[in-house]
């Protein structure tokens, strides 16, 4: 298997993709619903405004009887029906939300007015058009609109929206649970004293339940596992109720890589393992039980970059997402990108004036160079150099990322 052709990034990323299954329907209080997709289109269950409003404070008329004056019958308030009818030379006191009352086709806003008593005239310019100031029934969405597809990320926006359609609770796709198991003997759980110099501290898990701690996921952190076939094969076979279990290291082929033969005692069969893409070609894909292993490489840029590229898409498909793919977007290079070999290259960059450089320190292990990019430069397999104001796919690494 050693010798078998590396796969392109995207055919792993299908490849992935269809072994997704969104994770049970549940209906979720609007409140808890941000970071959730929409497992169901979202349709209104109401008018809405469900009458014509007014947008002001001020009085409703009639626009014939302008300029007025006019003798005020009553009011209308948010929340209050007002029952009356506005006939000819008539107006009614009206607050912001409230329902025009029958008769009335204009607001008069009330700087533009001057009341004594039940007598109110005209002071200023007046409504500029018929119907000024009302937001008419339906204007915003009617009874049925189709206001989001299935699949749209919930946001307050359509909290907002779904909450003035009628509704107080969504459905959702329910929390994915993830596990992500740190394999090695070399770690140490961060913090914690390193008994030698052969030892390093353990990033990866907390770097992962970083990334996933803005999606509705409950993400578990076991302790970190050995380098025996026993402990590795013991350590995925606690984690049967995971939707997916992440694992980091032993994922090569060296004599302490663990993974695959330990996934093999415990009944999963290897999808695919090796990418085109640098940093990350040890990568494996593994259907074990109801779960999805992906075994991620060790090296800390190579699980970051193989997170992102693969572990946050599978998270939006099994949460039902329609966009489940990183986004990218072209900026010009502000200095040379170097010719790529054969596996699609992800440099890390940086941004000055709106031009994309890429970083001195381009090594799999180097997290304080990671750290300072702004994004990942992505540039295809065997592409030649990209000189300075070239286009360069990049896709941005947020501070959340
Ligand atoms: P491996 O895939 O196990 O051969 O690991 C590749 C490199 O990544 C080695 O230098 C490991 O020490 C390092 N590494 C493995 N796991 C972690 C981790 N959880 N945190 C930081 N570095 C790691
Ligand atoms: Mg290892």
């Amino acid at each position: 298997m050693t010798g078998a052709a590396l796969l392109p990034l995207a055919e792993a990323q299908q490849r992935l993709l269809a072994l997704a299954r969104p994770t049970p329907i549940v209906a979720l209080p609007l409140g808890s619903c941000i970071g959730h997709c929409l497992a169901e289109p979202l349709t209104a269950a109401r008018l809405q405004p469900a009458a014509d409003l007014s947008a002001m404070d001020g009085y409703a008329i009639r626009w014939a009887d302008l300029p007025g004056p006019w003798a005020i019958i009553g009011e209308s308030a948010a929340g209050r029906q007002f029952d009356g009818m506005v006939r000819p030379g008539e107006a009614a006191r009206i607050s912001t939300g409230a329902i025009v009352p029958e008769g009335a086709d204009t607001i008069l806003v009330q700087e533009d007015a001057a009341r004594r008593g039940d007598a109110l005239r005209l002071t200023g310019d007046g409504p500029p058009h018929q119907g000024a100031h009302i937001r008419s029934a339906g204007h915003d969405f009617e009874p049925d609109t189709l206001l989001a597809p299935a699949g749209t990320p919930i946001d307050a926006r359509l909290i907002a929206l779904a909450a003035m359609a009628g509704h107080g609770t969504l459905p959702i796709h329910r929390r994915v649970r993830v596990a992500i198991l740190s394999t090695g003997d070399e770690l140490v759980a961060p913090g914690d004293p390193l008994p030698s110099p052969a030892h390093i501290p353990a990033s990866n898990g907390a770097m992962l339940a970083g990334m996933l701690a803005r999606w509705p996921v409950d993400a578990a952190l076991p302790p970190i596992v050995p380098d025996r076939i026993d402990a590795v094969a013991e350590a995925l076979a606690a984690q049967s109720d995971a939707d997916v279990i992440i694992t980091t290291g032993g994922a090569s082929v060296g004599d302490h890589d663990l993974i695959q033969p330990a996934l093999a005692r415990v009944g999963g069969s290897v999808d695919f393992w090796r990418i085109a893409m640098r940093p990350g070609k040890p990568v494996m894909v593994t259907q074990l039980g109801k779960s999805i292993v992906v075994g991620l490489p060790g090296n800390p840029v190579s699980a970051f970059v193989t997170a992102h590229m693969l572990v946050l898409p599978l998270l939006r498909a099994l949460l039902g997402a329609s966009e489940v793919l990183p986004q990218t977007r072209e900026l010009l290079a502000g200095s040379p990108f170097p010719a790529v070999g054969n596996r699609q290259d992800f440099v890390r960059a940086q941004i000055v004036d709106g031009a994309i450089h890429p970083l001195g320190n381009q090594d799999s292990g180097a997290l304080h160079a990671l750290s300072q990019a702004d994004a990942l430069a992505i540039r295809p397999a065997n592409a030649p150099g990209a000189a300075t104001g070239d286009p360069v796919a990049c896709m941005m690494l947020s501070p959340e990322a």
